[in-house]
């Protein structure tokens, strides 16, 4: 038996919302799949609880998510121990955010796989803390393709350019790719999504990374993500907001 909050009727109704949304959800990951003939097996839905108390995850977790993920290194390891303070079995959480360096030694061992790694600094740097901590952490590069200058990420060619070393860090496991698209573009989204993917198999041809992954699609745009290969999505409001009301392009 696992002890949550969300015991009584709203916690249940919570529980009933969630699970209607991720239902919803999986349809149109697998509707998208099909366009494309992909095998939705091969998208994973990662579902964002930043800004959402342990509650929140604890009945998303009831609700059959079984991988979820924050922006911020303290909201993390905030939520990773009030979830086991109830006794519940901990999931897998992943790192999606900005990653300062004096969080990174906080951060090590604490996540599946850090998707948000945006520059050779930091990649030495976590490189470094997981090295120390004697385990291997598992990344992804975030790239900024689309050349916005409020987003973070590599450049492609500082990317080219930094793919070799890269590949030589200690203790990270390059997985694969990561980005961002702007908002309420839908085909510049797509133009985005595409610049990652080929990316992605440039620097394979080139370095020598195996790039399996591409992390790509959030809640207005992860279907687009998906026919441009996005092997996961990060969704947030869509999952998880009953204010959300998906995008609609004018
Ligand atoms: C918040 C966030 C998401 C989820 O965004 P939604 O639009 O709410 O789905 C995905 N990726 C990153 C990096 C985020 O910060």
């Amino acid at each position: 038996m696992t002890m949550t909050t969300n015991s009584g009727a709203e916690g249940e109704a919570l529980i009933r919302f969630l699970a209607e949304r991720r239902a919803e959800i999986l349809a149109r990951v697998r509707a998208a799949c099909a366009r494309v003939g992909r095998e939705a097996s091969d998208v994973e839905v990662v579902c964002v609880t930043k800004g959402h108390p342990a509650d929140e995850v604890a009945a998303a977790i009831a609700a059959g998510w079984t991988v979820f993920a924050e922006n911020r290194v303290p909201e993390l390891l905030q939520k990773k121990a009030e979830l086991e303070e109830r006794g519940l079995a901990l999931p897998p959480f992943d790192m999606i955010g900005n990653l300062q360096t004096n969080k990174l030694k906080a951060l090590v061992g604490e996540v599946r796989l850090v998707h948000s790694v945006a520059s050779l600094h930091t990649a030495r740097a976590l490189s470094s803390r997981a090295e120390a901590a004697g385990i291997v952490q598992r990344v992804l590069l975030e790239v900024n393709v689309s050349g916005e200058a409020t987003k973070q990420g590599f450049s492609q060619d500082e990317l080219l350019e930094a793919a070799e070393e890269l590949a030589t860090l200690p203790a990270l496991s390059i997985e694969g790719l990561m980005t961002m698209a702007p908002a309420g573009e839908p085909d510049v989204a797509r133009e985005t999504f595409r610049a990652a993917r080929a990316l992605k198999e440039s620097l394979e041809a080139r370095a020598s990374l195996t790039l399996g992954q591409l992390s790509a699609g959030m809640s207005d745009d992860f279907e687009i993500a998906i026919e441009e290969g996005s092997t996961m999505v990060r969704l947030g409001r869509v999952a998880l907001a009953r204010s959300y009301e998906p995008f609609r392009a004018r």
